[in-house]
């Protein structure tokens, strides 16, 4: 009995060791904050000094470089930093307009906070791990520098992208060159959403931004559901943003409040299928650097909320080819959403996000391939794994057998390959083996026979 207190303090030195849940006591910093905004040098530095101590689940490029030659540094935080992950990826912008610096001070303390949180925090953990996290701390860093909305060129960035209603916006020979950068780098990558930071509100923006008209009227996009449910993500976490009087539950359609045309979260949404929110994170622009630090406490829960959804909601897998086993970059269509996704060719995998709780009707199609579909069902809103593998047309036999293996509802169809796989190496050896004892009898029995007749040689 005098062992039981000594094992118990063991045991609970043993829990506080472990994973803990995400809560404020684990808000652990590294402290290397001057609780200003820093220089765009000063940002560089940090970034690099950044990617060395959390060299392990980080990695640090520029995508291009500003009207005047400033670097577009982005830190790109995963558990396979700089490697192809068949894992969605997410992205905060934050400094698109030079005078709107907050995005800076929050991307680069959520780098830090999933540092140092890392196989500490199980949220930080769970994002590491599943998630291809990218950061650019500054679109803008000519505008910044000179406390200007606009780039070096003068132009608003948020209005330099190629636009579905006016096409006179679309001469890219004309675009700045931190568009180009971020069109590049948004083209390079399976974003499956992602958020620009800006100042001047509170308030969670979403895509569409323009009527046809100018009208400022509400603007429905295909995915006006799955962005309401993102945009709320984010404004119920934060700590007043849903609260607000001016928008109700902190969200408002971006045509509904004012429409703008060539800005960034429509491209990106029309041609990367990237849900992308603008997210206005202050009331006023450029707020006094004393309150940098209030301001990333009431956005934090609410950044690693959104980058979360990202794994923790919607319909998310990979899609292979019966005959070959290998990926399909397939379309994958759901019923009512007027949008369809591509899987990766690399991995087949495929991350569609949608609005919890709710049944949808979930079909994967590929050319030569026959396309098939499935019912999924979220009641409590956590994500569904699915899975398809698909027969080429006309396809008979083996690849039937293939399909009576796959299971719909979980995330076993990889298994149910390689199960596939097993069986069949499984039974082709025990051929082999029947093949070698039938052959060892033959050979004994010959032998023997040789054995009991010497009288011939
Ligand atoms: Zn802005």
């Amino acid at each position: 009995m005098v062992f039981f207190p000594i094992i118990l303090a063991l045991a609970m030195a043993l829990g506080a060791g472990a994973i803990r849940e995400h809560g404020g006591s684990t808000a652990v910093s590294s402290g290397k904050f001057a609780n200003k905004y820093l220089s765009n040098t000063e940002l560089e530095d940090w970034l690099k000094d950044f990617s060395v101590r959390c060299g392990r689940i980080s990695r640090l490029n520029s995508i291009g470089t500003s009207v005047q030659g400033r670097d577009l540094w982005v830190l790109e935080l995963s558990d396979m930093p700089g490697q192809a992950e068949a894992e969605p990826a997410f992205k905060f912008v934050g400094n698109m307009h030079g005078d709107e610096p907050v995005g800076r001070e929050l991307t680069i303390r959520l780098a830090d906070w999933l540092c140092m949180n890392y196989k500490r925090d199980a949220m930080a953990t769970s994002i590491i791990d599943n998630v291809h996290l990218h950061l650019l701390p500054s679109m803008n860093p000519d505008g910044f520098a000179n406390r200007s909305r606009n780039n070096a060129n003068n132009v608003d960035l948020n209005r330099d992208f190629p636009d579905q209603f006016f096409p006179q916006n679309n001469n890219e020979a004309r675009r700045q060159p931190e568009t180009l950068a971020v069109m590049k780098w948004i083209r390079q990558n399976n974003f499956v959403a992602s958020a620009s930071l800006h100042e001047g509100a509170l308030v969670a923006n979403y895509p569409w931004d323009g009527n046809v008209d100018k009208s400022s009227k509400y603007a429905e996009s295909p995915d006006d559901s799955t962005f309401r449910f993102l945009a709320s993500v984010y404004s119920k976490a934060h700590r007043n943003m849903s609260k607000s009087h001016e928008f109700p539950g902190g969200i408002t359609n971006g045509a509904a409040w004012y429409p703008l045309y060539g800005g960034m979260q429509d491209w990106n949404y029309i041609h990367a299928r990237c849900l992308e929110l603008t997210l206005e994170i202050y009331d006023t622009k450029w707020p006094p650097e004393s309150q940098i630090v209030q301001i990333w406490e009431e956005n934090r829960q609410s950044m690693l909320e959104l980058v979360s959804s990202t794994f923790k909601s919607g319909v998310h897998g990979k899609v292979f080819s019966s005959a070959s086993g290998l990926p399909l970059a397939a379309t994958i269509q759901v019923d009512g959403f007027n949008q369809t996704i591509k899987a990766t060719s690399q991995f087949g995998n495929y991350h569609r996000l949608l609005p919890p709780g709710k049944a949808y009707k979930v079909t994967a199609s590929m050319d030569g391939h026959t396309s098939r579909s499935v019912h999924v069902l979220s009641p409590n809103g956590e994500s569904t794994a699915l899975d398809f593998i698909l027969d080429p047309t006309g396809g008979v036999g083996q690849q039937h057998k293939l399909m009576r293996l796959m299971t719909t509802h979980d995330d076993s169809d990889t298994m149910a390959l390689l199960l596939y796989h097993s069986k069949f190496t499984f039974l082709s050896f025990l051929g082999v083996l029947v093949i070698l004892f039938s052959c060892f009898g033959c050979k004994r029995r010959l032998w023997l026979r040789s054995e009991k007749s010497p009288a011939k040689v």
